[in-house]
């Protein structure tokens, strides 16, 4: 779902962390007449030659419309085919039709299936209302070509003018939070090298984003730097490990995981990957995975660095996992992976060997 607007617009979204109502919507309802609803208007149509709406799209994933309620109608052109979604809350409205309230409407009919879900349907518009604020967690925020101007709020800008907009709203953000002195500084993790400064500078983006909450964004932009330096070994290594704790902290454990599975297969030696051998059991422990975790946890105490970070913390982890309360000869993790009872000797997990 796209939502494009100007720069203006883009720091205001930015600072509420939400879409807001911009607009008044009339809506001419069968029973109730003309009914007006603050809205914001959210399309999914493509511009192949660039955005006419404004130079920064943020696109949200359709699953954020997951649980929401619609009106949805279909308007059949001989062009292409026009699709309205508006969000139905209390403020409008229930109208019946043929004497029943509510309908479910088969996503297939207004949606072409794929894969892993629904996509658009090719050369289709869709029209998207929300009629309460939207969160933006999950959004990626990109600059695109923007050479005509619906809203006539500009002449039109180019890809790079957007980005660079877009990067100096990031720089101006975090002038405004060193200013009001909210935030320590971050302390420079990189070891200074000739080509890795490029590489590093997607780092001091994704710290940008980051300081403006701006999760999705700060992922993309290490995502961006494995791919454009892929041989910047220790870049790439720092990237893969970010990205597992900005997962990790948005409580995305599997996409935690495979970042950090990044680390451990394919950098051998390096301080960040045995990092990422704790943090991945974090993780695995938060999903119920314990027997990974306590794999890992092993592991990571093997190397035998009582210096290393969180030697301590895995210590413990370990202590804890392999506590027999019960004394029934499970250990806690083996119990816990099996999700049977360390606190019962007549309740223990069959698929381990006593
Ligand atoms: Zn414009």
């Amino acid at each position: 779902m796209y939502h494009a607007c100007h720069r203006e617009e883009l720091e205001t979204i930015l600072g509420d962390q939400e879409l807001k109502l911009l607009s008044e919507w009339s809506l001419k309802l069968p029973k109730h007449g003309l009914w007006d609803a603050p809205g914001i208007w959210t399309g999914l149509n493509y511009f192949h030659s660039g955005n006419y709406y404004g130079p920064f799209l943020i696109s949200l994933p359709l699953a954020v419309l997951n649980g929401r309620h619609f009106m949805v109608f279909r308007r059949e052109g001989d062009d292409r085919n026009r699709y309205f979604f508006v969000q139905y809350e209390a403020r409008i409205p229930i109208y019946s039709f043929e004497k029943t309230l509510w309908r479910s409407v088969k996503p297939t009919s207004y949606f072409q299936s794929v894969d892993d879900g629904y996509a658009m349907k090719p050369g289709a518009i869709y029209d998207i209302v929300l009629t309460e604020p939207m969160g933006i967690d999950d959004v990626k925020i990109e600059a695109v070509k923007h050479p005509y101007c619906i809203s006539k709020q500009c002449s039109g800008l180019t890809r790079s003018d957007g980005q660079e907009i877009l990067q100096e709203i990031a720089e101006d953000r975090e002038n405004i939070m060193h200013y009001r002195n909210v935030r320590r500084a971050t302390p420079d993790r990189y070891i200074a090298g000739g080509d890795l400064s490029t590489a590093r500078k997607y780092g001091s983006i994704s710290k940008n984003w980051q300081k403006l909450k701006n999760h999705p964004c700060a992922i993309a932009a290490y995502r961006e730097s494995i791919r454009e330096f892929p041989n910047e070994r220790f870049a790439v290594i720092e990237a893969w490990y970010q990205m597992g704790l900005l997962y990790q902290r948005r409580g995305q454990f599997y996409r935690a995981i495979n970042a950090y599975d990044q680390l451990i297969q394919n950098f051998e030696r390096s301080a960040r990957r045995l990092e990422g051998l704790y943090q991945q059991a974090i993780c695995y422990r938060a999903i119920w995975e314990y027997r990974k975790a306590y794999e890992n946890v092993k592991a990571y105490i093997k190397t035998n660095y009582p210096e290393t970070k969180y030697f301590q913390e895995a210590q413990q982890i370990v202590q804890q996992m392999e506590r027999d309360t019960d004394g029934d000869g499970y250990m806690f993790y083996q119990e816990q992976e099996a999700r049977t009872s360390d606190q019962d000797a007549n309740d223990y997990p069959r698929s381990f060997q006593r």
